[in-house]
């Protein structure tokens, strides 16, 4: 299957991974809106909404909550956007959630390997 989500899985293609297990991963987006974006991935491809197992969506949530911690502890965001594409509006057709940060006082974009240095320090 040529999915650009499932390469990043393998490996083959690279990524800033933060955080990943059996079941999921989280990497930074290659193009962010703000500064941590963030997206969650299923590693088992399944499209959108309606084919994600709830197992594996609160297994998802229970991760979303760690990386709003780690956000806040290391980015000292303001605010977290959840936003999860279905549709003709998915880019990607491998489930995403995408976590986006928010700024109070508005931010410069920095590049992503800043950033990914930034959340991995210890
Ligand atoms: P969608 O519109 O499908 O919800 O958003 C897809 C997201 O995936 C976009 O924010 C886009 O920047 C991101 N993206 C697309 N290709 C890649 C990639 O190869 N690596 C990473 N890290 N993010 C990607
Ligand atoms: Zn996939």
């Amino acid at each position: 299957m040529n999915c650009i989500f499932c390469k990043i899985i393998t490996g083959e293609i690279p990524s800033y991974t933060i955080y990943e297990d059996e079941f999921v991963k989280v990497f930074l987006d290659i193009n962010p809106d703000s500064n941590g974006h963030m997206l969650i991935i299923p590693k088992k491809h399944v499209l959108d909404i309606t084919e994600i197992e709830n197992e594996i969506w609160n297994h998802l949530l229970d991760v979303t909550k760690n990386m709003k911690s780690l956000l806040e502890e290391k980015l000292k965001i303001d605010g977290l956007t959840l936003i999860q594409n279905n549709g003709v509006i998915q880019e990607v057709k491998h489930f995403h959630l995408h976590l986006k940060p928010y700024y109070k006082e508005g931010q410069d974009l920095l590049p992503v390997e800043e950033i990914y240095n930034k959340l991995k320090e210890l």
